[in-house]
């Protein structure tokens, strides 16, 4: 109760909404649904992915136009460095700064295989956008490391290089373990990475999406989650959304008691739970 309590008088919570470019009319459908659904709780915006190698980069950009021309929420796109030029990637900055866009997700992207050695990694990324223009980035941030990594300390040693290169913000790999998230931002800390770190909070709405995610991202899933969710593959959605609700709400009131005020949520084109928890945290429409 004391939590519930302390959460209504919570002050400054700042939200922002994941989504990807839909590849189908239905998808394109609940895209935009969600997209109504969740601009009148003023996230500070917006941001779409956009799958490196993917070659799809026109689809980005044209959700992230229409996000900020429809609703006024600035919208950021995801831009990966692992298949482009630095000539391009400075044209494609340049285009985005002159369409009004000010906010952009830097990252490198994923290797198309591992025995590939990139030119550029998101540190060059993020230095370069800053050549073109005053941009507002943000950079991927891995409490439980990048899967590439050969340690700990090496990936944060990374992270830092991404703030000293003038990224503004990090959101982190989605987590389920809070200990693991507090201790990455007190060893952030002690590094003198001065980046807020934003947590990255995905609501489970598909276990077997989550597995697939957990594993090409290297994010342990915890025993009591497993056990939460087996066998009930084939059982009602609303049970299932109730869970991923319920761990979803846990998680973000124990990081707001710890002092966390943002919060980056991995939607996957769905706002039902993203809405709840928002307003549980104490966000109400065109309330700011
Ligand atoms: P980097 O920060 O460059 O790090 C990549 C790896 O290289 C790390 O292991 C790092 O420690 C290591 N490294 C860094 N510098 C060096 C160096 N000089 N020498 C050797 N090793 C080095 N992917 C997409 O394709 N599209 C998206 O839209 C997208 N959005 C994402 C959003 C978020 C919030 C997150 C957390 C991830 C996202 N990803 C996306 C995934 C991301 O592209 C991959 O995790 C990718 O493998 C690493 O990207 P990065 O920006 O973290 O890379």
């Amino acid at each position: 109760d004391a939590l519930n309590q302390s959460l209504s008088e919570l002050r400054g919570i700042s939200v922002s909404f994941e989504f990807f470019p839909p590849k189908t009319e239905a998808m394109e459908n609940t895209l935009w649904r969600s997209v109504e659904r969740l601009a009148p709780l003023e996230p500070a915006y917006m941001s779409v992915t956009y799958g490196a190698n993917s070659g799809e980069r026109d689809r980005t950009h044209d959700v992230v136009k229409r996000i900020q021309t429809e609703t006024g929420i600035a919208a950021a796109p995801h831009l990966t460095c692992v298949d482009a030029s630095p000539d391009e990637l400075r044209s494609i900055a340049k285009d985005y700064w002159n369409s009004g866009i000010r906010r952009i997700v830097a990252l490198r992207g994923d290797l198309p295989d591992s025995s590939h050695k990139p030119d550029l990694y998101a540190s060059d990324l993020v230095a370069l956008l800053k050549g073109v223009a005053d941009f507002d980035i943000s950079v991927a941030a891995y409490p439980e490391k990048h899967p590439e990594a050969p340690n700990a300390q090496f990936d944060l040693l990374n992270l830092k290089r991404k703030a000293e290169a003038g990224a503004d913000q990090a959101i982190t790999q989605f987590f389920f373990d809070i200990e693991v998230f507090l201790r990455f931002r007190d060893r952030a800390a002690a590094a003198g990475i001065e980046l807020d770190i934003v947590p990255g909070i995905l609501p489970v709405t598909n276990y077997q999406t989550l597995l697939r995610f957990a594993e090409f991202t290297n994010v342990h899933v915890p025993n009591w989650l497993h056990h939460m969710y087996e066998g009930l593959d084939k059982d009602d959605q609303t049970t299932r959304n109730l869970m991923g609700a319920n761990i979803a709400m846990d998680m973000v009131k124990v990081l707001a008691k710890e002092g966390i005020r943002d919060f980056h949520f991995y939607t996957l084109n769905r706002c039902e739970l993203s809405y709840a928890i928002c307003r549980m945290l104490g966000l109400q429409e065109n309330n700011r």
